[in-house]
């Protein structure tokens, strides 16, 4: 059996410069949830973070990709737009599935890919439940209807994205807000998952439930294995990639 290949990407800036965050996550966020998908025999998983050569995303990682996983806050800004431009091309193509968590709302692949300003509505961390919207889902597996969350930075709506394609899980916040928690897209031939737990001063990454979604959806959004190339190119102006009618 092939191994599905997983990136866990982080920005890793708090982590470095915030002990809250240090003790709780010590060798970056990104590393806790690589543990846990470590515990699948299917996956082979490995971290890249901002500050890593080539931001973490060399080329030849990227092209051996198949389930991209992205955590990023307040350095969206430096990710590199020739990068970000190869990350949505890989999932568009069908060669990559993109997971965007937490704060990756506003990260420039997750906007690219899905089409959005990434906006909604902040406030306090508080008690979260997660409830279950569509059990029937591959990414519901194994949760329950609905689950606790002690502690998570209220995200609410509006949620400026489009409709998504799935809505696997909505969350309600002890202020009476609601988030789309949750939710699935196709883009191009490839798949996107955003779930919004997991703000660096929070446990969420530590929840059984949170790991089970996020495993799940690994598997979810793995390229499908179509037997035929997607092409990018107009076959009658060969030079030409559609990136290159963009510009
Ligand atoms: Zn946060």
């Amino acid at each position: 059996m092939s191994k599905i290949n997983v990136v866990v990407w982080n920005e890793f800036r708090h982590e470095k410069t915030k002990d809250s965050v240090r003790e709780l996550y010590p060798n970056g966020l990104h590393a806790t949830i690589k543990s846990f998908l470590d515990l699948n025999e299917d996956m082979s998983v490995t971290l890249a973070a901002l500050d890593d050569p080539d931001q973490g995303l060399p080329d030849e990682v990227l092209k051996n990709t198949d389930v991209l996983i992205w955590w990023g806050h307040k350095a969206h800004k430096e990710v590199d737009d020739a990068l970000v431009q190869k990350i949505r091309n890989r999932v568009y193509l069908g060669k990559m599935g993109f997971v965007a968590l937490h704060s990756a709302h506003h990260s420039k692949p997750f906007k690219a890919i899905v089409g959005t300003n990434g906006n909604l509505s902040w406030g306090r961390n508080q008690k979260e439940i997660m409830w279950t919207m569509m059990p029937s889902h591959e990414i519901a597996a194994g949760i329950p209807d609905h689950f606790l969350l002690e502690s998570e930075e209220l995200y609410s709506e509006p949620f400026y994205i489009p409709q998504p394609d799935a809505l696997v899980f909505g969350a309600w916040f002890e202020d009476g807000h609601i988030m789309r928690a949750g939710a699935c897209f196709h883009r191009g031939a490839g798949k996107v998952f955003y779930f919004q737990p997991g703000h660096e001063t929070c446990r969420s990454f530590y929840n059984p439930y949170v790991q089970r979604i996020i495993t799940n959806a690994v598997r979810w959004a793995k390229p499908n294995g179509f037997g035929y190339e997607i092409t990018d190119r107009c076959p009658h102006i060969t030079a030409k990639t559609v990136d290159e009618f963009d510009a």
